[in-house]
Order: C-alpha cells, then structure tokens, then sequence
C-alpha cells in the first residue's frame, strides 16, 4: 500500500489561468475584451467570498469584470430586469448569478433569463441538453464537474474506456453533469444519491470516485477500491479541536487520511476542485468572448 498522488488542482488551476491570460490578450488585440458579470443578491458569507475569488481572478486574467449587489429583499423583476439587460450588453459575455438565492426568489426563472450563449455556468436548459446529447464543444458546462474532468484526465487520460465511474450526489450543479461528462468520456456510470443502499459496495468497485455531496469525510478508505481516483468535490465546514481550541476547518467529503492509503491518486480539500472551479468559469467566459467574435 502506498500513498496516493496528490491531484494539486490549485496548481493546474493557475496553469490554466496562465494560459486565458494569453488567449485574453490574443483576443483583445481583436479588439475584444472577455466580459463577465457577477451577480449576487444577499449577505451570505460563503457567497461574499466565492464572488470577492471571482471578480479577482477575472481582473488577473484580464477581463472587464463587473459586480452587481443586490440587497437580500429585491424583487424577482428586478433580478429579471437587470439579467435582460446584461443580456443586451455587447461588453458583457458571461452572466454567473451567485448561487444560493434568498427563498423568496425563483431560481429557476432566474438562471433560465440568462442567454444561453452568456450562461458561463451552464445551468440554462439548452446547454443541459446540449451536455446530455454528447455535445460538449457547443455545450457551455458547469464549472465544477469541468474542473474535476480535467484532473481526471490528467491522471487517467481522456478515454475512459472500460473504467466503472461512481459519482455520489445527483445535484443539477455537479452530479448529473459530472455524470454526462464521465459518459462522454466513455466511461460506465453509476450515480449513487440519497437513496441509494449499500452505496460502499458500489464505490468499491469504482475505478473513478467523484463525490459530491456536502457530508464531512463520508467516504472512507474501506470504501474506496486500490488504486482508484478519488474527486473530492465536497466542501463542508466542521469544528475541531486544536491545542485545547475549538476551530472551525474546511474538509470534504472524503476522509483524506484513509482513503490516500487506498486510492492512487486524490484531490485535497481545500486545494483541489475548488480553485478548478474559478478556472472553469474563467475558461467558459473566455469560449463565450470568442463565439461572440465568430456571430
Ligand atoms: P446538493 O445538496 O444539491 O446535492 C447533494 C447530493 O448528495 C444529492 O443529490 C443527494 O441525493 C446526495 N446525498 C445526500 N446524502 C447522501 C448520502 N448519505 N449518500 C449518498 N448521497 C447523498 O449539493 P451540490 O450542490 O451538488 O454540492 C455537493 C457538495 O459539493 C457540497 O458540499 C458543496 O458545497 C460542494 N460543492 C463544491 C464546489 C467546489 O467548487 N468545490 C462546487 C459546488 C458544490
């Protein structure tokens, strides 16, 4: 037994954001900037930070890059109203609402205002269809099952032929496109949720472990077969003792310890999916600029 390959996705993130840096100014030499528009209603915390990583990596890469507060209490309308405008805004190429909204609002009508050709996240029902019909060159694809393709990729290669895939969690955000994206891949799929029994005998025979589903370190070594690839997408906020203090610590939903002695290679929590994501959302605004010079 030997410890598995740490997948560093902090580190193939910034490669990747080296290389939009680039194509951004390839691109603005043509006289197009990337644009991307972050939308974000409320006070949560969590939100605040992901939007304040957004923004930032945007501007690094070179983009215009906008920000839109709005308070906790807007109307719906005036979610819409500022969506259909961003819709129209030539400067603008990708629209990303920050999820989650405050109850009172429709998310679904929310993320379906979005134009599909701005929708950066891949949340509209066109590039859901698209992804489920296999065509992930047209298909703009949510940002963290993309991420979490790529390390795959970089530890197994493309084709996945012949490979069993167990993705746990079957969330329209990252389950079921994480799914599509592994079929594609020519993988055989499994997607295990809630409902589902006996879930260690499944990831036991999985050669590719995605787990996405927001429980502290659920999956455990036993659980897991030698040798697999682990993608820990959860991200879980748990309390620990350190030193006599109480501290409140970032883990996913992988138990890091044991399932590293198990699978031959794992992403860490924090440092793995996370900072792919942003990478993914930089790369998708980045595709969306470029399809605008082709209209
Ligand atoms: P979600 O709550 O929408 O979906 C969770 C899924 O887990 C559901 O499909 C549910 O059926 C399944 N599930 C719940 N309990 C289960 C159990 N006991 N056994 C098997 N399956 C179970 O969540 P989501 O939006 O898909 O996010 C999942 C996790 O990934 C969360 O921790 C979230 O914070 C994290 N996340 C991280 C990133 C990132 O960039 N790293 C991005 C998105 C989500």
């Amino acid at each position: 037994m030997s410890e598995a390959k740490l997948i560093d996705g902090k580190l193939k993130a910034q490669e990747l954001t080296d290389k939009i840096k680039q194509s951004t100014s390839d691109l603005k030499s043509n006289g197009i900037v990337p644009g991307l528009a972050v939308v974000i209603i409320g006070e949560d915390p969590a939100s605040q930070v992901y939007v304040r990583n957004k923004k930032r990596t945007a501007e690094a890469c070179g983009f215009y890059s906008v920000q839109h507060d709005l308070p906790e209490n807007v109307d719906q309308s005036e979610v819409l109203d500022l969506i259909n405008k961003l819709n129209n805004d030539d400067q603008i190429h990708g629209i990303l609402v920050q999820l989650p909204l405050p109850k009172h609002l429709d998310e679904q009508e929310i993320t379906q205002t979005i134009a599909p050709q701005k929708d950066v996240d891949g949340f509209h029902y066109v590039n859901i269809g698209q992804l489920s019909a296999g065509e992930v060159e047209q298909a703009f694809v949510p940002c963290t099952p993309a991420g979490c393709m790529l390390m795959i990729e970089d530890h197994v290669g493309k084709d996945l032929s012949g490979m069993h895939a167990v993705v746990i969690g079957r969330s329209n955000i990252v389950g079921k496109p994480m799914a599509n994206l592994l079929l594609k891949a020519n993988a055989t799929v499994t997607i295990c949720h809630s409902r589902t029994s006996d879930l260690e005998s499944i990831t036991k025979t999985a050669d590719i472990v995605v787990a996405a589903v927001g429980r502290a370190e659920m999956v455990k070594g036993e659980h897991i077969k030698d040798g697999a690839v682990v993608i820990d997408v959860g991200i879980n906020r748990v309390e620990v003792e350190e030193h006599g203090e109480t501290k409140s610590k970032l883990t996913g939903d992988v138990d890091f310890n044991s399932a590293s002695m198990i699978a031959s290679a794992i992403t860490p929590v924090p440092g793995g999916v996370g900072p792919m994501t942003i990478a993914m959302l930089m790369f998708n605004t980045l595709r969306a600029a470029k399809f605008s010079d082709k209209k």
